[in-house]
């Protein structure tokens, strides 16, 4: 048996048609142009899996079903997408009925941090645990939660925010209306921004240098010896770890999967948020508990989808 698989993001549309073991015997991808709107983006979306599901290898595998990610909020149950921030024109959006009778093949939709999180339990870092937490750190904070091998959706699917927690009461705004969420502290664009105000602050600092210094340009110049880049970076770390240190305390999972484009500085961030992490977890025993790059890389949630799919 083998599922087709849809990754709806803001800047790519991903596809894969994935075996029950996880193998991708056909990947496509194509960019959303998200700014056309709904109507031309959901033609490239059934493109995309027609094209696949056509691919003359793929027309004998027997694809059975289609899984889907993307991103909320959504309506799991009702097939529903509504507003997500990246993709302008999305208003309770009928996604899986529109997928389901465009390809005619019976459609589970899900939301791309939970696909995510599926995902990685089931092919990457949390393969043989019973219970994981997945983040993802990138432009924005995402999280997922499974608990004995299942997503907790939580009421509405609203569960797994994990990026709007509050982890500094008097922080900065953030784009959900609160302030000091975890996003607003450690999110990619949140270390640019505090790179911007250091700069500013007329510090002395190579990030000065730099028009528009980046989260990996405040690493590399940290790891390089820049005090004031090493001060912004130790500063969005102390906060994750604060974030991660919540998790833990209060689901005790196995293990902590953290993904995303700002986990590329390796152990610059696990070094840090794993101590700000354990300095701050007293019930939980830490040496149950791991804290692990994901292992999937930019197929996470193609793989994600697939494993929801093949969950159903
Ligand atoms: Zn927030």
């Amino acid at each position: 048996m083998a599922v087709l698989a849809i990754d709806i993001g803001g800047t790519k549309l991903a596809a894969g048609v994935v075996d029950r073991d996880g193998r991708m015997l056909a990947r496509g991808e194509v960019p959303t142009l998200a700014n056309e709107g709904l109507e031309p983006v959901l033609s490239r979306i059934v493109g995309l899996g027609r094209e696949l599901l056509s691919r003359p290898k793929i027309a004998d595998v027997g694809v059975q079903r289609i899984g889907v990610g993307c991103a909320g909020p959504v309506d799991i149950k009702a097939g529903l997408v509504f507003r997500p921030p990246n993709l302008p024109g999305w208003t309770r959006v009928p996604l899986t009925d529109h997928i389901q009778r465009s390809l005619g093949l019976p459609t589970i939709l899900e939301n791309d941090a939970n696909a995510a999180a599926l995902g990685e339990f089931r092919y990457g870092a949390g393969m043989g645990a019973r219970s994981i937490v997945y983040m993802t750190v990138s432009t924005g904070i995402g999280g997922g939660i499974i608990l004995d091998g299942k997503v907790w959706h939580g009421v509405k699917d609203a569960a797994g925010e994990i990026g709007h927690i509050t982890v500094c009461p008097d922080g900065p705004p953030c784009g959900c209306g609160n302030r000091g969420c975890l996003e607003a502290m450690s999110s990619g664009p949140s270390i640019a921004r505090r790179a911007r105000a250091a700069v500013a602050s007329g510090r002395q600092t190579r990030l000065s240098a730099l028009a528009n210094p980046t989260a990996a340009d405040v690493v590399r110049l940290a790891q390089d010896g820049d005090a004031v880049a090493a001060e912004v970076w130790a500063d969005a770390m102390k906060y994750l770890g604060i974030g991660v240190a919540a998790v833990i305390t209060f689901l005790a999972p196995e293990r902590v999967v953290i993904g995303g484009g700002v986990t590329k500085a390796g152990e610059s961030l696990f070094r840090p948020v794993r101590q700000h992490a354990w300095e701050r977890v007293k019930l939980v025993p830490v040496d149950s508990v791991s804290i692990l790059p994901a292992a999937l890389g930019p197929d996470v949630g193609i793989l994600g989808a697939a494993a929801v799919a093949l969950d159903a």
